[in-house]
């Protein structure tokens, strides 16, 4: 039987681990089939992807679009995940880079206010670690303020970072669409990740969001990922199913700290759920990498 964990990050993102480091959690923790789903960032799946073929792992090429949903006069930040896109995609790369600059001059926003409230050189600290190529979220900035006596991580994150705290800023994604949109051009297969963990968003907003996706031309939504118990992982594989929607899982693992985002930890898929990795080129990815018979 084939285990599989498809939606997790690295230091390309916000990572602990480099891409080599993470397929080899990867193979120690028995997962056969991992997608690498960095935000906004696809540049660590060809390492992963080396690595992970050497230590018998199946890697998936994917993205977490950081995106706008605009609904009743409000915004809010959802994540679309791209799997088996192909990370040469010329519309992708511009995507990247779009969602990059935006990326990059909301951090750059939040330093600013943060440098406003005593933390000065946070800006310099930013803006260095951006010229040097990195992808710096809010995660980055809570960490810069836990090592810099503010508290710790999930203090300073609650005081400062999130929305209506002193140091937020908006940010201006791409929409839902385009990231359907972009993920199709580059071959992949675009899913609604972790319905469930939208602070904003109520159970009716969630179906209508679903519906929308579906509309715009959306092939998965997570069933489950971390911290869900079986009756939610129930209710979203009835929503997948009524919307012909694929299922999806991930842990969203980002470091080896965090309890309840453990690599391929807690993930199974409701059999009203069809996997999302029985489509497509996922399938045949799967196929090719074990061999026919084990592809299941
Ligand atoms: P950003 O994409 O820049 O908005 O950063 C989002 C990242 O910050 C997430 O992927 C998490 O790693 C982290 N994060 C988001 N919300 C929280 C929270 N409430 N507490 C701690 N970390 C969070
Ligand atoms: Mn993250
Ligand atoms: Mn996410
Ligand atoms: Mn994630």
């Amino acid at each position: 039987m084939l285990s599989f964990d498809l939606h997790t990050h690295s230091s390309c993102s916000d990572g602990e681990l480099s891409p080599e480091e993470l397929a080899r959690e990867a193979a120690e923790r028995k997962v056969s089939v991992l997608a690498l789903t960095d935000h906004d960032t696809s540049s660590g799946t060809e390492r992963a992807s080396a690595a992970a073929r050497k230590l018998g792992v199946c890697l998936v090429p994917g993205i977490e679009f950081s995106t706008k949903w605009h609904h009743n006069g409000e915004s809010f930040e959802i994540h679309i995940v791209g799997l088996e896109i192909d990370p040469r995609s010329r519309m992708l790369k511009a995507a990247e880079q779009a969602q990059r600059e935006r990326r990059t001059s909301r951090i750059l926003g939040m330093a600013e206010k943060l440098e406003a409230l005593g933390f000065t050189g946070i800006t310099d600290y930013f803006s260095g670690m951006i010229d040097q190529g990195g992808m710096p979220t809010r995660k980055h900035l809570g960490q810069y303020l836990e090592s810099h006596g503010a508290g710790d991580y999930a203090s300073c994150f609650n005081k400062y970072l999130v929305r209506g705290a002193p140091a937020y800023c908006q940010s201006s994604w791409m929409s839902v669409g385009e990231a359907v949109d972009v993920i199709h051009d580059a071959g992949g297969l675009a899913v609604f990740a972790h319905p469930l963990r939208y602070q904003r968003l109520t159970g009716r907003m969630v179906t209508a969001l679903a519906r929308e996706f579906k509309e715009l031309g959306g092939d998965g939504i997570e069933v489950t990922s971390c911290g869900m118990g079986p009756s939610d992982s129930d209710r979203l594989a009835e929503l997948s199913r009524s919307l012909e929607l694929y299922g999806s899982m991930g842990s969203d693992f980002h470091d080896r700290g965090s309890e309840w985002r453990t690599l391929g930890k807690n993930l199974f898929m409701p059999s009203k759920a069809v996997p999302i990795w029985t489509a497509g080129k996922i399938a045949d990815r799967i196929s090719e990498f074990f061999g026919e018979n084990n592809a299941s």
